[in-house]
């Protein structure tokens, strides 16, 4: 049996905490259930995770489906695209058998690129060898999760550019099944000996998934995510990390304008690992302005009532409790806070 190669690409970067990623996870371990439910997918599907934030690495190794557990995903700060396209085609050049006079050939490898903003890192290499050595080998898909700013990367790399438009849980349910259903309907055709020149058979995308033909022109800001600011933080406590995420207003958006103000809501404010400083590029100096951030959150592990103080030493983000002494979780030194009614600029992730 010909084995039919699917990789998944899977955006793990910061601006993708709480229900995003969350979502992607449940999405994974959703696919995997229905795929196994599918005879043809259950003897040609192999899997394979990649992920990607300011590092990227490759999850799960390409598995068959019954042998494939989800992994838990990462996160991290940064979203190198480019990073993640050079370890998607070392891993087709290492695991998938597109030439040999041996061994039997793999289907064309389906890769599912899952991402949900701009690139932080520079593409251009990548991009370029994946048009001229991997874009007629594999056939790709990339979704955007509601963000225009990629497509033009993303229409590059594929002619399958697809935006997703869901807001909810159901809606991302629906959207994992349509790539069950893609796959399904994939391995089904070249079951039948229909064979694989065809590339995928994209099955009907309902209202959650629209195709993007044209470019959209996108606001040029290298190297930094606008559509959210993310911000690292530590408890002081139990010195744990957390990342505190502000979404841009929708409003915003639809307008396309800028106007000063409070232009990020909170989303929230979740307790990570020090793994995502291993998924992270080095030190961000990028620096954001509190008058721009409506609502401040308190620390998700202790009861101290905001995550959002500044060190006046490191300039790191962590927790407090109200006007007090506190020791700076990061780097040991002694701090006294007193509130201000000045406003002041923050350490900020790339997103
Ligand atoms: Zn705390
Ligand atoms: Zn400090």
């Amino acid at each position: 049996m010909r084995r039919l190669p699917i990789f998944f690409l899977l955006d793990v970067s910061e601006s993708m905490v709480g229900q995003p990623l969350n979502a992607v996870e449940e999405g994974m371990k959703r696919i995997i259930t229905s795929l196994r439910q599918d005879p043809s997918a259950l003897e040609t599907a192999y899997i394979s995770i990649i992920a990607f934030a300011g590092k990227a690495k490759v999850l799960s190794p390409l598995t068959d489906i019954i042998s494939f557990y989800p992994p838990k995903l990462p996160i991290g700060g940064g979203t190198s695209l480019g990073l993640g396209l050079i370890t998607l085609m070392r891993e087709i050049d290492e695991k998938v058998v597109l030439k040999s006079s041996t061994q039997q050939r793999d289907w064309k490898p389906l890769v599912f690129l899952i991402t949900d903003g701009k690139p932080t890192d520079n593409t251009n290499e990548a991009v370029r060898e994946w048009k001229e050595n991997y874009a007629s080998k594999a056939t790709m898909v990339a979704i955007t999760l509601g963000d225009y700013a990629n497509v033009s990367i993303l229409k590059q790399l594929t002619p399958h550019v697809l935006l997703y438009e869901g807001s909810n849980d159901d809606d991302f349910k629906r959207f994992f099944d349509w790539i069950s259903a893609s796959v399904q309907s994939h391995s089904q055709a070249i079951e039948q000996n229909r064979g694989d020149k065809t590339g995928i058979d994209l099955q009907k995308m309902g209202t959650i998934l629209k195709e993007i033909s044209d470019e959209k022109s996108s606001n040029d800001t290298p190297n930094i995510d606008n559509n959210t600011v993310v911000l690292t933080g530590r408890c002081q406590g139990n010195k744990q990390p957390y990342l505190i995420k502000y979404e841009k207003a929708i409003t915003e958006l639809v307008l396309q304008k800028y106007v000063t103000g409070r232009n990020y809501k909170l989303n929230g404010c979740y307790p990570i690992t020090d793994e995502y400083f291993e998924w992270s590029t080095k030190e961000s100096n990028h620096e954001i302005n509190i008058s721009q951030l409506d609502g401040f959150p308190s620390c998700p592990y202790c009861a101290n009532t905001s995550a959002l103080a500044s060190c006046g030493f490191c300039k790191k983000n962590m927790c407090i409790s109200g006007e007090s002494v506190a020791i700076c979780p990061w780097c040991n030194k002694k701090n006294n806070f007193i509130f201000t009614d000045e406003d002041f600029s923050i350490q900020r992730g790339k997103g």
